[in-house]
């Protein structure tokens, strides 16, 4: 029994870095976009990653990244002209390689560059942990804990469990 709390305590530890862990990888992988004027949001994610790597031209071509379109074709086909075909072995897949690692960068620069606002995820709950644990004193309805057995504030007795604070959650 004594070896609970640190116990406890260690794998709150853990799970707490995995947690941030979690959301760093989210932040990293995907990102949400949103729409000022009409609150619409789209997520860019891995998948984007995935789509152009194998999609390639025309994942650009749906997208609309005409720029990105005129280079890709630059890259991809344009060394066939001076070398020959047989380079595009070569210039294929590193551009697949390069717009799958560099397509949410590209993604968000034109959302930004079209008003949308990066909505940052897992700003979520500053949490209700004083509220946790808590309970309201039916006297003079100041927090207490919920453990308590006299409100420190008026010190009234208190009932075992009466008035917990979200329990209604
Ligand atoms: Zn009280």
């Amino acid at each position: 029994m004594a070896s609970a709390a640190p116990t406890d305590r260690g794998r709150t530890t853990v799970l707490g870095a995995t947690a941030r862990l979690d959301a760093a990888t989210r932040t990293s992988m995907a990102r949400t976009f949103e729409n000022p004027i009409n609150r619409h949001q789209e997520t860019i994610s891995s998948s984007d990653g995935l789509a152009v790597f194998f999609l390639g031209l025309l994942y650009l071509i749906f997208e609309g990244l005409w720029n990105h379109v005129f280079i890709w074709l630059l890259i991809v086909i344009g060394p066939a002209f001076v070398f020959g075909p047989i380079v595009i072995i070569i210039t294929l897949p590193s551009v697949a390689i390069a717009y799958a690692l560099g397509i949410q960068e590209i993604l968000a620069g034109r959302y930004l560059r079209n008003g949308w606002r990066e909505v940052i995820a897992g700003g979520a709950s500053p949490s209700s942990s004083s509220a946790d644990g808590m309970k309201l004193c039916p006297y003079c309805a100041e927090e207490v804990k919920a453990a308590a057995s006299m409100c420190k504030h008026c010190q009234s007795d208190l009932p075992p469990s009466a008035g917990l604070v979200g329990e209604s959650t």
